[in-house]
């Protein structure tokens, strides 16, 4: 006879994790499915920065944040694509999940700046602790949690899902009886068919993200007829080395937000640096062999901050990424691009700054909203070759408020919840920093609390 539980959970991510605690907080029996031998996927490869409103390091740090900006913010970089009702519910539920997750024993450092963020959103966690404290806490309220047991398929009976079948650690298959599942299964940055179907452009991005991010719950999903949304959109984030060691994948330097300027292999600029680094990530696929140098002098340099990796140059030059030279026309040789036409560049660049004059990209800042333009003029001049990376997949499943996948005529597959990476429409077509962590807790938490309440038993 099939082993049966209230809630079955795929994926111990930070959306499984969190579902997994908050069902069994309810007083669910639930069993949780890992199909690596370790939990966390992207999760605990990330860059651990949380998007949250209103919280007591904002008010520590003299962040004045609401959930209204938090809001505002989420639309207008979603380009008023996202589903509302997603929005909102992660408006309602982001301050409670934070006081859940503090409550649990994480702790956040003070909130650093982010690209779509009004004010210093992103919160830096420990998010291997994160996960750590949310699987103790489910398995303290009874759950089960499996590993190298890899959910395959979903089964269904009477109209609605009535459990899974999963191959443990052998291979062999179970059929597992279930009153509800939540898929937690993360994006598919790690599929090649999937990223050739749903987002080519990012063929030519460098993937990251965790190895399990195969996009199985997508594909299970879909097969019983789920929607699904923002995939259009998927992006790579700017500013990785091309030719990255595994210790470093996917994090990148951004020293475009000190002052750079980014050229193409035929020395000329391509975008507005100033913004955000998923849509200069989308100017940079865009060129030959999806290629940028980052070209910067001895002022931007100094202003590295060894405490936020996307500024922190000198592990970088250490490691011999940058070029290093004392005019331009040498740092063009040693990058491989003409040196006349990064000279003219360059100095087409410094004359407008000079004269006021706006950019021809439309540069006017820094980074957002911050900071003036500065001319590139002291040596040393460095070059840093780089490229985008895909670092999550952001669309997928279409779900409601409460969790539950939709089809594509959007009615509730009965029995079926998600949350975290495999799931779209919260995102719409751009992405806040902070904000794949933050819905990983914030609708895992809701998917738990939903699962439990509706399970069949
Ligand atoms: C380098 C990097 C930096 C990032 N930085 C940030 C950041 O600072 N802030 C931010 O908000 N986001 C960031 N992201 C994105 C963010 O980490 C992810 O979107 C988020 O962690 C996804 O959480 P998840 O629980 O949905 O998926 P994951 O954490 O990927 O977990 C999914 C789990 O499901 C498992 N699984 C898959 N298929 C199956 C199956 N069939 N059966 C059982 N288990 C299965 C996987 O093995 C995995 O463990 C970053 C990502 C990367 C790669």
């Amino acid at each position: 006879m099939a082993e049966r539980f209230d809630v079955v959970v795929a994926g111990a991510g930070l959306a499984g994790a969190s579902a997994a605690a908050a069902a069994a907080e309810q007083g669910a029996a639930v069993l949780l499915l890992e199909k690596n031998p370790t939990p966390g996927g992207s999760t605990v490869l990330s860059s651990g920065l949380n998007a949250y409103a209103g919280t007591d390091e904002q008010a520590a740090a003299g962040v004045s944040d609401s959930v209204e900006l938090l809001r505002t913010d989420l639309l207008e970089v979603g380009g008023h694509r996202n589903d509302v009702t997603l929005v909102d519910a992660y408006c309602r539920e982001q301050l409670a999940t934070y006081r859940w997750l503090r409550g649990h024993g994480v702790t956040f450092g003070p909130p650093l700046p982010g690209s779509g963020q009004s004010v210093p959103r992103s919160h830096p966690a420990d998010t291997a602790a994160m996960v750590e404290a949310l699987l103790r806490a489910a398995r303290a309220r009874g759950a089960e949690v499996r590993y190298r047991w890899a959910v395959r398929r979903l089964e269904t009976g009477g109209g609605r899902v009535t459990g899974l079948v999963a191959a443990d650690r052998d291979g062999t298959e179970h059929r597992i009886a279930a009153g509800a599942v939540v898929l937690a299964t993360g994006g598919f940055s790690r599929s090649p068919e999937l990223i050739s179907r749903f987002a080519p452009r990012m063929e030519q991005a460098i993937k990251a993200g965790g190895s399990g991010n195969t996009g199985d719950g997508l594909r299970m999903a879909c097969k019983l007829g789920a929607g699904l949304a923002d995939l259009p959109y998927v992006k790579a984030t700017f500013g990785v080395f091309p030719w990255p060691n595994p210790a470093e994948e996917g994090h990148g330097l951004l020293a475009v937000y000190k002052g750079a300027i980014a050229v193409n292999g035929h020395g000329e600029r391509f975008t507005d640096e100033s913004l955000p680094y998923k849509e200069i990530g989308d100017a940079c696929l865009a060129q030959p062999e999806g290629i940028a140098f980052q070209i910067f002098d001895a002022p931007v340099l100094a202003d590295a901050n060894p405490n936020v990796p996307i500024y922190d140059f000198e592990p970088r030059l250490r490691a011999g990424q940058f070029q290093q030279a004392g005019t331009l026309a040498e740092l063009a040789d040693l990058l491989g691009i003409p040196g006349d036409r990064l000279q003219a560049t360059v100095d087409d660049y410094n004359a407008r700054i000079a004269a006021g004059e706006p950019d021809r990209f439309g540069r006017r800042t820094l980074s957002g909203g911050v900071g003036k333009p500065r001319p590139i003029a002291t040596p040393p001049f460095y070059g840093y070759p780089c490229t985008a990376v895909l670092l999550a997949t952001y669309g997928g499943i279409t779900v409601d408020a409460e969790a539950r996948v939709l089809d594509v005529y959007g009615e509730p597959i009965a029995g079926l919840y998600a949350a975290g990476e495999v799931t779209g429409g919260f995102h719409g077509a751009g992405y806040v920093t902070g904000t794949s962590l933050g819905k990983s807790a914030v609708f895992g938490r809701i998917a738990g609390i939903t699962a439990t309440r509706e399970a069949d038993r």
